[in-house]
């Protein structure tokens, strides 16, 4: 599923769900419409494995060739790894904004904030801003490796500044808030009932919607109950034990 939006010097993209071998990241493009700026908002991704990777590699390497200036925005922790760890994930893209997870040992809250590149190279940040916790005993910890996490930020400084007017990217993301869900030809029921099995392992400190960290990925299909069946025979097996031993015993008194 995708939705997609343009205005005025852009077109703009929202993936959801997950960038497997199952993925239609080609398909994508005849539904995009030719702009300077391509934003492709990546925030409700949840997991990517490595032919996901592969893909999303060759597909961005297609956009950048098509548009002047690619745009990545909202990435989560799933995206930011592979940002990090595959060289060319993010290659020539602008990470614009991205999620960072948070987690206080204290008091045991987990939460994500959602941060601007351009604000962090503004101030020479490269390392995980703090983020408070309500208890002043409290101290909440990047929930990750803090250099890593931030490494993309050397190649992102060394790109030039974008074209795109002051607010633009508020614009689209209000945009892609409003465009309807956009099935793409060819995706199973097997596909839609997977995505609405993830849940959303977040709790409500989450800045903006929620994504899930891989890990904590499960299945909420409830534990099926057994049947009534099994659950019988093990009870007449039981009475059946407890009729031998009364019997046993019964002997075992009797000739004494
Ligand atoms: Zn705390």
């Amino acid at each position: 599923m995708a939705r997609i939006s343009k205005g005025e010097g852009w077109s703009a993209l929202a993936l959801d769900g997950q960038i497997d071998e199952h993925n239609r990241l080609s398909e994508l493009d005849s539904l995009l419409s030719d702009a300077s700026r391509l934003y492709v908002d990546l925030g409700a991704i949840r997991r990517i494995n490595s032919i996901g990777v592969r893909d999303w590699v060759v597909w961005l390497t297609a956009a950048r060739q098509r548009f002047a200036e690619v745009i990545l925005t909202d990435c989560p922790p799933a995206i930011m790894h592979e940002v990090n760890l595959v060289k060319n994930f993010a290659a020539g893209a602008r990470i614009a904004t991205f999620r960072v997870p948070y987690y206080c040992e204290a008091c045991g809250k987990e939460s994500m904030s959602l941060l601007k590149s351009s604000d962090l190279l503004a101030q020479g940040i490269k390392e995980p801003p703090s983020d408070r916790c309500e208890r002043v005993e409290c101290r909440n910890d990047l929930d990750d490796d803090g250099t890593f996490y931030f490494a993309f930020l050397d190649e992102q400084a060394g790109m030039s500044p974008t074209a795109a007017p002051a607010g633009e990217a508020e614009r689209v993301r209000d945009h892609l808030a409003q465009a309807s869900q956009q099935p793409l030809s060819g995706e199973s029921e097997d596909a839609h009932a997977r995505h609405s099995r993830v849940v959303q392992p977040l709790k409500p400190e989450v800045t903006r919607g929620s994504v899930g960290t891989p890990q904590s990925v499960q299945s909420s299909s409830p534990p099926t109950a057994k049947p009534s069946g099994v659950d019988l025979v093990f009870v007449l097996a039981l009475v059946a034990m407890l009729a031998v031993l009364g019997v046993l015993i019964y002997l075992i008194v009797t000739l004494e």
